[in-house]
């Protein structure tokens, strides 16, 4: 569910692939029981359904249950009714700007998802994206009102300018974007293990397995970087930031949040950020959002990771606005989980490319999607000529004009 990512494994991956999507009898069960596999869930009888509309709605339900409210800000022990819907929508200075009618396009997690195949033979629940009222909108409930309020004041609050941004500015995006993809991972955690522990079933089901272990993975890449953040906040010290900021001369019509280990840089190239003492994946953070009469591309990364990505960072700064915006288009919906779109943009598409964008949203599969665009990269890059590319050249656009 939610575009995770299998890509195309040659046969010693193959092997190794096999452990990553099937559960051990001796491993810890990931129902969270504290027994093993062979003493719990793998035994145990499965839970029947009558039809799909009943799995789908028991799934909703638990993806409900998923989404905790507690305060990501180290040390503070707010739970439950005192979060508030921390980004309520239409408070919000940016997410504000993409309403239309008081609406917005995102995946909505507050209903039950709908059946999708799109292997055959192996239906998922898949949330689209689809209309969102704003009044009732959140995209994480992740910050108590104090912490919200104070930690994020500078960028949030009109006072604060956003037409030239400070470091500290810089950071606080960085550090909303980190918070959202912690928060989805430490809920998709929370879905998973409700998932195991009621229908059984599920710790046979290898997409699920292999789901499982990715957001595990992702979990514990991404706590290094808590521990970066909570430092830096409680310390005021932020210089261990590097952050491209790339300015469209124009209000873009989405916002995005996005942590990721890029599979490919800008010139096609695979990249390497996998630290192999830590046994850890590197990650960049990418938001791009709207404000006055311009929009932001902050690219940020740790400046102590930047000896995994000074070749990525270069190659972004020396490209064309066109080409960086060709790269993230096809960035964004594969890496979806916080992602805003205006309805005038959305309706702006064709019927093919927002259906494109679902596709991609949807199918781990379109990862051949991803290669198509990885292909066209070293072609541009290989040729050292000049080429015109534009965001145009794939079917969806996110950077059309307004
Ligand atoms: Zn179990
Ligand atoms: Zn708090």
């Amino acid at each position: 569910m939610c575009g995770i990512i299998i890509t195309i494994l040659s046969q010693s991956q193959e092997v190794s692939m096999f452990k990553k999507i099937r559960i051990s009898g001796t491993e810890l069960c990931p129902c969270n029981s504290g027994k093993e596999y062979k003493d719990c869930c793998k035994y145990k009888a499965a839970k029947t359904f009558h039809n799909n509309n009943e799995a789908l709605h028991f799934t909703g339900q638990q993806m409900k249950k998923s989404k905790s409210k507690f305060c990501l800000y180290e040390g503070c022990t707010q739970k439950g009714k005192s979060i508030i819907k921390a980004h309520a929508l239409q408070e919000n200075r940016i997410l504000s700007k993409l309403a239309n009618n008081g609406k917005v396009i995102m995946q909505d997690f507050s209903k039950d998802p709908v059946i999708l195949e799109i292997k055959k033979g192996q239906p998922e629940p898949f949330y689209f994206l689809t209309e969102v009222s704003i009044s009732t909108a959140t995209t994480a409930t992740c910050f108590c009102k104090t912490h919200d309020d104070k930690l994020f004041a500078k960028i949030e609050k009109k006072q604060f300018d956003l037409q030239t941004l400070d470091k500290e500015q810089r950071f606080l995006f960085a550090y909303k974007t980190f918070s959202f993809e912690f928060y989805t991972q430490i809920a998709a955690q929370k879905f998973n293990t409700l998932m195991f522990s009621n229908v059984p079933q599920t710790t046979k089901n290898p997409l699920v397995v292999h789901q499982y272990r990715n957001v595990q993975e992702k979990l514990n890449d991404l706590q290094y970087y808590k521990m970066y953040f909570d430092n830096a906040l409680k310390n005021n010290d932020f210089d261990g930031l590097e952050t491209i900021t790339l300015e469209i001369p124009f209000e873009i019509q989405f916002a995005n949040y996005m942590a990721i280990s890029p599979p490919f840089d800008i010139t096609g190239k695979k990249v390497k950020a996998f630290d192999k003492a830590s046994k850890r994946l590197k990650f960049i953070f990418f938001t791009s959002f709207p404000v006055d009469n311009k929009s932001y591309i902050l690219v940020s990364a740790l400046k102590e990771d930047l000896k995994y990505f000074s070749k990525y960072f270069e190659t972004i700064r020396n490209s064309p606005l066109d080409l960086v915006e060709y790269y993230i288009n096809i960035l964004i919906p594969l890496y979806s989980q916080n992602l805003i779109i205006s309805p005038l943009l959305w309706d702006k598409w064709s019927e093919k490319a927002q259906g494109g964008v679902q596709f991609a949203v949807a199918d781990p599969h379109s990862s051949k999607m991803m290669y198509g665009v990885k292909c066209y990269l070293s072609q541009i890059e290989k040729s050292k000529q000049p080429i015109n590319v534009s965001a145009n050249d794939i079917a969806f656009n996110f950077f059309l004009k307004p």
